[in-house]
């Protein structure tokens, strides 16, 4: 499948999106993990994103759909994707179109998951991530079986740097502003979903329903 999966920050979307590789092979692209891989890696679109990032504000639209062109060229994509975390602004959007058209490729749906802010911000404050594979844990429903070691590859579980009470709300400020737009836009297209629901499974559900499988 093909999709896009909008939502605030913590809605759930690497987790759907993770959920949804292991039905159909479909592969999860996470701009916000390929930024931050280059963060650790040191690499020049590292530098370039990195203050951006830790302030919970955007990385400029350029630099997002330079590495969106590329990665959706890959072979891997064959077999369909989960946009999650892009497209994030209406510029970054309208492109992702074109390019789209450019490729001969259709969407099956854009998902946009919808998360009272109150769970959002309990869910953020406290998610930690894995910095090696990125697997996502919470403190309280779902920590690793050893504190700070994922139960996947071993690496380090940890806060996220944009995970202070400061970048989250300027996250959730910017996500306001910039990303909630960009559902009114797929509406427009004819192709939202708007699944409210605080389970993964619930909307993996709304998702399969709505693609009649
Ligand atoms: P995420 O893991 O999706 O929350 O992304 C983490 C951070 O990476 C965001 O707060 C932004 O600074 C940056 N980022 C990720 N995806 C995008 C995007 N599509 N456009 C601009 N910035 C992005």
């Amino acid at each position: 499948m093909k999709l896009i999966l909008l939502g605030a920050p913590g809605a759930g979307k690497g987790t759907v999106a993770k959920l949804l590789t292991k039905m159909d092979g479909s592969v999860q692209i996470s701009t916000g993990d390929i930024l931050r891989g280059a963060v650790a890696a040191g690499s020049e679109l590292g530098k370039k994103a990195e203050s951006a990032m830790k302030a919970g504000d955007l990385v400029s639209d350029d630099l997002i759909m330079g590495i969106m062109s590329e990665r959706l060229k890959e072979d891997d994509c064959k077999s369909g994707y989960l946009l999650d975390g892009f497209p994030r602004t209406i510029p970054q959007a309208e492109a992702l179109k074109v390019m789209l058209t450019e490729m001969g490729e259709k969407l099956d749906a854009v998902v946009d998951i919808a998360v009272p802010r109150d769970v959002i911000l309990d869910r953020l404050t406290t998610r930690r991530t894995c910095t090696d594979c990125g697997e996502i844990y919470n403190v309280k429903s779902n920590p690793p079986k050893v504190e700070g070691k994922c139960d996947k590859c071993g690496g380090p579980v940890v806060q996220r740097d944009d995970e202070t009470t400061e970048a989250i709300s300027n996250r959730l400020d910017v996500y306001n502003e910039k990303t909630a737009p960009v559902a009114g836009f797929y509406e427009k297209e004819g192709m939202l979903l708007t699944v409210e629901a605080t389970s993964s499974d619930a909307v993996i559900e709304a998702i399969k329903a709505k693609l009649g499988n």
